[in-house]
């Protein structure tokens, strides 16, 4: 798997594992760096691949390089800020559609909000809202209009009240 993809493989990752789809994804990413740099090897390749070797200087300037004590110090040091502003690059490509379909969240059809795919089989019962994606609040309300519906249909006069 080429540098690149496995930059990508991470920001899905932090896609996925977000509580919410739209959350700050500055500890993750934070984290996910900090994993990339825990071995000198691969510290050495991302300073190979990378397309911000000059990251930490970016962050820090000539600061940058303080309280190293050896090489492997510097090489982390560089590739930590190097492949966090590669997965923050990769991530700005992601649009919100990508994110929510990473996600396996869509957008409720009748209030806009984030819904999860979860409910689409048990609308599938619904007439009439077939195939659509509705958010918890409104599925609810969906099915409690049915429900009206269907008493003031029956007509009986057996209900509660
Ligand atoms: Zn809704």
């Amino acid at each position: 798997m080429s540098y690149q993809e496995e930059i990508e493989q991470s920001v899905r990752s932090i896609v996925e594992e977000l509580p919410e789809w739209d959350a700050d994804a500055s500890d993750a990413i934070h984290q996910t760096a900090e994993n990339w740099t825990i071995y000198t090897s691969h510290c050495h390749r991302i300073m190979q691949e990378s397309s911000n070797e000059d990251a930490a200087f970016g962050h820090m300037g000539s600061d940058a390089l303080d309280g190293c004590e050896s090489f492997s110090d510097v090489v982390t040091r560089l590739a930590y800020f190097a492949v966090h502003q590669d997965i923050v690059d990769a991530l700005s490509e992601w649009s919100d559609e990508d994110k929510l379909e990473a996600r396996d969240e869509g957008l409720c059809e009748d209030c806009g909000e984030v819904c999860d795919h979860g409910l689409g089989d048990l609308q599938n019962d619904w007439k009439g809202r077939e195939g659509e994606e509705l958010c918890g609040d409104c599925y609810e309300r969906w099915a409690e209009d049915q429900e009206d519906d269907e008493d003031e249909d029956d007509n009986t006069d057996e209900g509660e009240e």
